[in-house]
């Protein structure tokens, strides 16, 4: 079981696996949201766990996701597509081990001009709008 929360521990979350490896966005929302950028998994919303779901306030920065955060510390925890069957989990939220291999960097046109990425992963450029799986 992987558990997580905000900073502050208001709003937590639990579930046995990430569905899908993480990636990591780059984009300008994820930038300024979190002041860099965001590594997150796909949880399927049947297997997901929130608890203290009253703490999180939804800001909705493109017309077909919506971004929950924590209304008291300012934590990202999840990122939720409209319509979709799984919640994007920000891996930086969990206790402990993700046991998920980031396997992607996406948006990277985006990204800000201080850091490289040269890890290995493959790096898919575009902009934010153009959504890929
Ligand atoms: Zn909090």
């Amino acid at each position: 079981m992987k558990t997580g929360s905000c900073v502050c521990g208001k709003v937590a979350l639990s579930f046995d696996r990430f569905e899908r490896p993480l990636r990591s966005c780059h984009c300008i929302q994820c930038r300024k949201q979190t002041g860099t950028y965001v590594t997150a998994g796909h949880v399927l919303d049947s297997e997901l766990t929130l608890t203290g779901e009253e703490h999180l306030t939804w800001y909705r920065a493109s017309n077909f996701a919506s971004r929950g955060f924590c209304q008291h510390c300012g934590s990202l925890l999840i990122w939720k597509k409209d319509d979709s069957d799984f919640t994007s989990v920000m891996a930086g939220c969990i206790d402990g081990r993700t046991d998920a291999p980031l396997v992607a960097h996406i948006f990277v046109d985006e990204k800000g001009d201080y850091y490289e990425l040269n890890d290995g992963v493959p790096a898919h450029s575009g902009t934010f709008g153009v959504v890929s799986d």
